[in-house]
């Protein structure tokens, strides 16, 4: 399967920009791919200015219309997702299966978002005095910027531009300069199924440049960023002179409690599973194993043994489970978190090492008897790594897993009725899952509390997040 040249979509059209470009890596191979081009600043003036026709021209359109809009770039990526899957895996390593199902993900997050979109109600208020009524509006905010991480490049792309168009905004998006083809396969299927020029824009560049350009500008009034905390503190900063909305998608931690009574096998391949789709890097990846002593030896071992039964290799090759991680600089991070965790005392059950010299490819990783004190019981790893630990009782359980301020996924694995009463209540994540890793739906509500970021993608409420409410009072 053959790579495609990226361009960005600019006021209707297919550009390189003048702000030169930068090379993009294929890091199962180390090979060089092909290049992103950068917008300059002049390339981003255009932009800002099209987001603004383009807004006017999109929301102008009744929502049924933008609807089938939509639904024609659904269609176009059914036709299409094969290759765009194929650019996926090529530009940032995962299996090929896993990017089909990205691919799937993102269509019906498409589907979704542009039904939802006709449902942007309001309401009537009716007066205290009998001849006058209240009616509170529901309409887009403006045109709308995103950034976006790299490691769900259709993702954590569709759900800024769904969400924005849904809602009747237009969305300037800046994806990963890592991952652009996947961007562009989406954005062209929106382009070539009669988005209104400007409506959609996709550019890359120099991020802090184009952030701070972007951000400076009164005509963009929200944005929504997917990444890690310290840019999503720095985009907030940056929006607020202008008063932009924003949305924060930000990093994770999330810890794994299995209590007592846990089918310890098959929490260990549903847990270990979503452990390493994508190698861990996922902004939910079940992070810190917390697990009762009464089944900590067995899970140890289970979770071991299901993290050797993977294949990593070229995500090309029908027989890999796991891929290379994104790019060279992950390795010595990976390592770095290894031997520190050994350094305070963990046992490492299996992996703990690179794979070979060609590609950035990391071993599966299990560590036991991993103490709070070790760096990679506190630092977002994004990799491979399975930090496992022995927890006494509940009380202790629900005390660790509280202990860090982000706050995104939890997970856990328990029978017992009592306790599961006590996950809903009591654990400060913006995203719980009891007994099931599968906690995000194009429907369901997605994000984060605390430094984890706030706002959502997904549902009802990645729809809100791209609307407000304005209040017509009239005397009949
Ligand atoms: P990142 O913060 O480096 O980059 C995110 C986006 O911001 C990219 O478009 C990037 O180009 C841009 N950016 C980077 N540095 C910038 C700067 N100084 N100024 C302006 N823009 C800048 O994140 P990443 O390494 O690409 O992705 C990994 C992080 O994303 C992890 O922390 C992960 O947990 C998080 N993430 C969160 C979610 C979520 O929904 N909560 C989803 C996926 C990834």
């Amino acid at each position: 399967m053959i790579y495609t040249d990226v361009n960005m979509l600019i006021d209707g059209a297919w550009t390189k920009g003048t702000g030169g470009d930068e090379p993009i890596f294929n890091p199962a191979t180390g090979e060089v791919i092909g290049r992103t081009p950068h917008a300059s600043a002049a390339d981003l003036d255009r932009a800002l200015d099209a987001a603004e026709r383009g807004f006017r021209e999109w929301s102008g359109m009744s929502p049924h219309a933008r609807q089938q809009v939509m639904e024609g770039a659904a269609r176009n990526l059914e036709a299409r997702k094969v290759e765009i899957a194929a650019w996926c895996t090529l530009e940032m390593g995962k299996p090929l299966a896993e990017s089909m199902a990205e691919m799937d993900f993102v269509i019906g997050v498409i589907r979704w978002c542009g039904e939802e979109g006709r449902r942007a109600y309001g309401r009537v208020i009716p007066g205290r005095a009998a001849d006058h009524q209240y009616l509170a509006l529901v309409e887009p905010v403006g045109p709308a910027c995103g950034f976006a991480a790299w490691n769900f490049p259709g993702t954590n792309v569709i759900r800024k531009i769904a969400h924005a168009l849904g809602a009747g905004c237009s969305m300037l998006l800046k994806p990963s300069e890592e991952t652009p083809a996947t961007a562009m396969g989406i954005a062209a299927a929106f382009h070539d199924a009669g988005v209104p020029a400007g409506a959609l824009q996709i550019v890359f560049g120099n991020p802090p440049e184009v952030s701070s350009h972007l951000l400076a500008s009164p005509i963009l009034k929200k944005v929504s960023v997917t990444g890690s905390i310290p840019v999503g503190k720095l985009l907030v900063k940056q929006a607020a002179d202008t008063l932009k909305r924003t949305t924060m998608e930000l990093g994770g931690h999330a810890p794994v409690m299995i209590f007592a009574d846990a089918d310890v096998e098959e929490a260990a391949k549903m847990f270990g599973g979503a452990k390493f789709r994508n190698a861990g890097q996922v902004c939910v990846s079940p992070t810190r194993f917390l697990v009762e002593e009464a089944v900590y030896p067995q899970f140890v071992e289970a979770l071991t043994a299901f993290a050797e039964s993977q294949v990593v290799g070229n995500g090309m090759d029908a027989a890999t489970t796991m891929g290379p991680l994104v790019a060279e600089r992950r390795i010595d991070v990976m390592q770095a978190l290894v031997d520190d965790a050994v350094a305070h005392g963990a046992r490492v059950t299996t992996g703990g090492h690179r794979i070979g010299n060609v590609g950035s490819f990391y071993a599966p990783t299990v560590l036991a008897d991993v103490p709070d004190t070790a760096a990679i019981m506190n630092e977002e790893p994004f990799g491979p790594l399975a930090p496992v630990s022995p927890v006494s009782g509940p009380d202790e359980m629900f005390a660790r897993a509280n202990r860090l301020n982000v706050g995104l996924a939890a997970f856990a694995y328990t029978k017992d009725a009592g306790i599961a009463a006590r996950l809903r209540r009591e654990v400060r994540a913006g995203m719980t899952g009891i007994n099931t890793a599968m906690i995000s739906l194009p429907e369901t509500p997605f994000g984060g509390v605390d430094h984890s970021g706030y706002g959502h993608e997904g549902g009802i409420e990645g729809l809100a997040a791209y609307q407000q409410t304005r209040l017509v009072a009239e005397r009949l």
